[in-house]
């Protein structure tokens, strides 16, 4: 049983998954390391589970078939026996002994410790994948550089193996940390630019968007000047981030600073379920619009704005 119970003391983020075989993250074939922690609280985010820093417990009610194994092994009084109504957060401790009793993955932890020596080795495996189609190694969360010295570490680590290195982010760091811990081992930046508006990013996202900004502008230069592979990227959120006024004014504020291209990222409405099965609040679980997928027409009118303004869509 393990004893950990949050993020672990020597300032490594916990692992949330390593995902091989991943066309979505990046040229060619990828592996993603998902990183737990996020200085920005997204009310739609897509990965829920890589919000908070420390370790969670999951439950999906659907998994349980009432074995009462978990309220056996509860010491916090955290379970009730028979069909689970799942577990009482304010009681559970996190000390995941029912993750490892129930025989159907009803319940499961969120979140592992690995030291970067580990994760290497994992991701080294498929490096004979990268090689075949251009791909390589991506940091995801969410946010990678909340740790920036494991971030670079882990980073360095990949480049001296030779795979390409891949960082995907919020833009929410410090410059200083960011440039002398990770840029020296990335080859290739994607970061998200959600909302414009200050006031509207701060409701949504739980800060407002000046250090993004300030570090977006960064990027494109760097980009312009050829020292670093950088894609702006926007998720398209229903009545959201994908508004007209937002995105004509993400495509002339990219315009304006250089940015030849851009990509978006059609809305998932799957988090939902996975919010449910961490104990968040979903905020817009009552929202009907956000439990659907966006209709392809929208899309396509919506990418027709960046266009418009000069932008090629990746
Ligand atoms: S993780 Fe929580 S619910 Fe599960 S056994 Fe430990 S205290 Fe009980
Ligand atoms: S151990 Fe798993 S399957 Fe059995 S009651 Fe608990 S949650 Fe349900």
């Amino acid at each position: 049983m393990s004893a950990i119970t949050g993020a672990n003391s020597v300032g490594s983020p916990l692992v949330l998954e390593i995902k091989g075989n991943a066309l979505d993250d990046g040229p060619g074939i990828r592996t993603v390391v998902f990183l737990k922690g996020c200085p920005l609280s997204c009310t739609w985010c897509h990965n829920p589970e890589s919000k908070r820093v420390h370790m969670e417990l999951s439950f999906d009610p659907a998994k349980c078939i009432g074995c009462g194994e978990c309220h056996a092994v509860c010491e916090s009084g955290a379970l009730t026996a028979g069909l689970q109504p799942g577990p009482d957060r304010e009681l559970c401790s996190r000390c995941m002994a029912c993750t490892e009793v129930c025989p159907s993955m009803a319940l499961e932890q969120v979140g592992q410790e690995m030291d970067a020596g580990a994760v290497v080795a994992k991701v080294v495996k498929d490096h004979p994948f990268f090689e075949a189609s251009g791909g390589g190694v991506t940091l995801s969360g969410g946010e990678p550089t909340l740790k920036p010295e494991y971030c670079g570490n882990l980073l360095r680590q990949f480049k001296d193996e030779g795979i390409h290195t891949l960082l995907e982010t919020c833009g929410h760091f410090s410059w200083n940390a960011f440039e002398s811990a990770i840029l020296p081992w990335v080859d290739t930046v994607y970061c998200d630019i959600k909302l414009i508006n200050p006031d509207a990013h701060k409701r949504h996202c739980g800060t407002t968007n000046t250090r993004i900004l300030e570090n977006l502008e960064k990027l494109l230069e760097l980009s312009r000047l050829g020292d670093l592979d950088f894609l702006p990227r926007v998720p398209l959120i229903p009545g959201i981030t994908a508004t007209d006024e937002n995105i004509c004014a993400i495509g002339d504020y990219l315009k304006a600073r250089g940015a030849s291209r851009v990509q978006i990222m059609a809305y998932n409405p799957l988090w939902h379920g996975k919010s449910v099965k961490i104990g968040c609040d979903d905020l817009l679980a009552k929202d009907e619009t956000m439990h659907k997928f966006m209709e392809r027409d929208e899309v396509s009118r919506l990418t027709a704005l960046f266009e418009a303004r000069g932008l090629e869509m990746v």
